[in-house]
């Protein structure tokens, strides 16, 4: 519905879009300021409509503030607090002459119900909507007109709160426009959730899904179940520690509420029937096999999960629940419903005689069962339900709404089917993932999802019916935190791609135009700053590994993911905004530490890269015959580190043809050592990389990941070799570290000349005994 609308209210105003595209490019006169920043226009997201007209308003003490009626109180509150922490103003309803800053409802006028009217004149502002959401909408998109000091937390000295002369109409494209946090594999305090809603409503975002059970972690108390929180809160990691945390009621209330004033509504998820390995620990009587558990300390799925044979199960849901919409006002709760593995229902006599007894085929069918059965408790308490898009298998209940994160498959299917959907596909909406080059960012999960990716997706696939596109209620970025161990990570991997999915939920796809949107960033970085958030800056990268060899010389040719300047040393200092600027390839030819960071245009820096460049020689190849297939040798026990090998029992050494472990289970503990040669095409510096704990090429250390989380093959070393065979020696501990169980890691070692972009796997073939 939303959707047409807005197609509608396009076409009427095609050509105002056309003044927006050039208003935002206009330079804006000096009194803008001279700082870089804050030379254009650069609203995010993009309103629908933005023409520039002449002059300026100033917004000063003798500002008189209008409300046209008591509700918008809060709102209006909400501003001006924020105008008076960073500019000392104290916008009031004043008598005496001046300009006004005008807020009023108007329901006669036709304006979207999260849309607004904003008109800036030199003698005052008026912002208009149908709803207290459209007011605080254009108010936000006053602030961005507002010199970017206004987000400071603290006075700024001098600041002029002069605003461009504009005229704005604004709505969003899609009424859905979500974040979601992970709490259970990594804990967000309250005030951690709160600077998060800030920075989401700046951005016009309206809905934070927050992830409060998993089998990792239980993370909102329920008075029945006070077990939830004391063991379920709690999990002890492979290495000891222990990592622990969860939500009182009251902290919840606090921030339901504290979303609500940011007009943010809270989903609340609390997975069923999978992912429930701590609300099992903590009442095993909810499985299948009952007895004794303990919080996953792994990554990945557990196997334990509900009971869906048993009616104690359901009465537990059902209680939780109860508690849950007592806390949770919003009408949509999420009980996720992905991942479940069948194994244990397969074995279970309960469950087998509830398929039996609910002419049930599948286990499949049994999870729908068990969906459907949740919706009806949430339906009696007036609820909605949404679910991971594994909720369609075995059959989908008309009224559920489909979160579709496997791809965009299941949001097809559930669409197709008339079923509200919220697309969130892995492949775009993921901010776990890597958003530069893996050898630069900080550790993440799987692949690389730059900002232009996020950017560009399209919610709308081509396979939705026209008649079902509707349905598609809106999009969401999901931040899981199993490699952000705190605020500052779970910041980085969010920001800015949080902004581009802010444009994508809210801007007209024919307003998007993601040159603009990168400018816009100049300004928008400034309020990040001054809001503490560590966002990403894009990383120097196309080096792969910090330790660079030369013969002759060698030349560095490093980019970065949005063409910023860079800046480097060689002389071992620390790069600064005026160190030299790098144009193009670095070519050297002696011995140096090169130190290189990214420079945008705000004066901020990335974190530095370091690069040391050595002269090397070439490492003969070695003169043997040898067999195909490589030697494995295997000890059992439990390895931590390279050190505790001395106490080893090792096997007799075998021949396999390829890298391989026999262990199976994620903590089966266990070790190996894997020598031969690798057979080295053509002369030339290499760069090697492993998962693996050592690798060494001809007897020297290469690769050392001893106590590291190793990952994505990040740990690499440089060696010069002459063509032809060179022996190696890989140790491998299969211990899992970090929530990581080294099983998941493709076994084996990869290599590249240095100056090739991609690596290769040491297959077989150029392998040898
Ligand atoms: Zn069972």
């Amino acid at each position: 519905m939303l959707y047409e609308r807005n197609t509608k209210r396009m076409n009427g105003l095609r050509r105002a879009a056309v003044c927006l595209a050039l208003a935002l490019v206009a330079v804006l006169p000096a009194a803008a300021g001279g700082r870089i920043h804050e030379r254009t226009i650069s609203v995010v997201p993009c309103p629908e409509t933005l023409i520039r007209r002449p002059g300026r308003c100033l917004l000063s003490e003798r500002t008189s503030l209008l409300l046209s009626d008591r509700s918008l109180e809060p709102v209006a509150g909400y501003f001006t607090e924020k105008i008076a922490r960073s500019s000392g103003i104290d916008l009031k309803e004043r008598r005496e002459a001046g300009n006004t800053l005008a807020l009023r409802l108007d329901t006669q006028r036709g304006i979207p119900e999260e849309g607004y009217e904003l008109t800036v004149a030199p003698d005052g502002i008026e912002l208009v909507a149908s709803t207290g959401a459209g007011i605080f909408y254009g108010m936000q998109t006053l602030m961005q007109l507002l010199p970017a000091g206004i987000e400071s937390p603290t006075p700024v000295p001098g600041m002029e709160l002069s605003i461009p002369c504009v005229e704005i109409r604004d709505a969003p494209r899609m009424a859905y426009r979500g974040v979601m946090l992970d709490a259970c594999r990594h804990f967000s305090t309250v005030e951690e959730i709160e600077k998060l809603l800030d920075v989401m409503a700046m951005y016009k975002l309206n809905k934070f899904h927050w992830h409060l059970t998993d089998d990792q972690l239980w993370t909102v108390e329920i008075r029945k179940y006070p077990r939830l929180t004391k063991l379920g809160g709690v999990r002890t990691e492979t290495d000891g520690t222990i990592h622990r945390g969860f939500y009182t009621q009251r902290d919840i209330r606090r921030i339901v509420a504290y979303a609500a004033a940011r007009q943010i509504d809270v989903i609340p998820e609390i997975e069923m029937p999978g992912h429930a390995m701590a609300a099992i620990t903590a009442y095993p009587e909810l499985s299948c096999r009952g007895g004794s558990y303990r919080v996953r300390n792994l990554w990945g799925v557990e196997q334990d999960v509900y009971c869906a044979g048993r009616e104690r199960t359901f009465r537990f849901i059902e209680e939780v629940l109860s508690e849950i919409v007592e806390l949770f006002p919003y009408e949509y709760v999420h009980v996720g419903g992905d991942e479940c593995p069948k194994e244990r229902w397969k074995e279970c006599p309960l469950c087998q005689a509830r398929m039996k007894q609910e002419g049930l085929k599948t286990e499949f069918e049994l999870q729908s069962y068990f969906i459907r059965r949740v919706e009806k408790i949430l339906q009696a308490k007036g609820r909605k339900l949404i679910g991971w898009d594994e909720i369609l298998e075995g059959g989908l209940s008309p009224t559920a709404t489909v979160m579709s994160w496997r791809g965009e498959e299941g949001g097809i299917a559930a669409a197709n089917h008339g079923n509200q959907v919220i697309m969130t596909p892995i492949g775009y909406m993921y901010m776990n993932m890597y958003q530069g080059a893996m050898e630069s960012d900080r550790l993440a999960y799987g692949w690389n999802i730059p900002l232009s990716q996020v950017y560009g997706y399209d919610p709308y696939p081509a396979q939705i019916l026209p008649e079902k596109r509707h349905l598609i209620w809106g999009v969401q970025a999901n931040m899981w935190t199993e490699y952000a161990y705190g605020p500052e990570d779970v910041e980085y991997q969010l920001f800015p791609r949080t902004l581009a999915l802010a444009e994508l939920a809210w801007s007209l796809p024919a307003n998007k135009d993601f040159g603009r949107f990168t400018r816009s960033l100049e300004n928008q970085h400034v309020r990040l700053d001054l809001h503490g958030i560590n966002y990403h800056i894009p990383m120097p990268e196309g080096v792969a590994c910090s330790d660079v060899r030369f013969l002759d010389s060698v030349t560095l040719r490093l980019t970065n993911t949005r063409d910023y300047p860079m800046v480097y040393t060689l002389d071992g200092s620390a790069p600064t905004a005026s160190s030299e600027v790098l144009n193009g390839p670095l070519t050297l030819d002696e011995e140096c530490v090169v130190r290189v960071a990214t420079l945008l245009p705000t004066g901020r820096l990335s974190p530095e890269r370091r690069f040391t460049v050595s002269r090397t020689q070439l490492a003969p190849s070695a003169d043997v015959e040898t067999e195909p297939g490589i030697v494995r040798t295997l000890a059992c026990g439990d390895f931590r580190r390279l050190g505790d090998l001395g106490a080893a029992q090792w096997g007799a050494p075998e021949v396999l043809p390829d890298f391989a472990f026999p262990f199976e289970g994620e903590q089966a503990g266990g070790a190996a050592i894997f020598t031969g040669y690798i057979d080295i095409p053509e002369s030339g510096v290499y760069v090697f990389g492993t998962d693996a704990d050592r690798l060494e090429i001809d007897s020297e250390e290469v690769v050392n990941n001893d106590g590291k989380l190793a990952m994505h093959q990040l740990g690499r070393g440089t060696r010069a070799l002459e063509k032809g065979r060179h022996a190696f020696r890989m140790t491998f501990l299969n211990y899992p570290d970090g929530g990581r169980p080294r099983a998941w890691d493709r076994l084996g070692f990869v290599y590249k000349l240095q100056s090739d972009k991609e690596f290769v796997w040491a297959a077989p073939e150029s392998m040898s005994h």
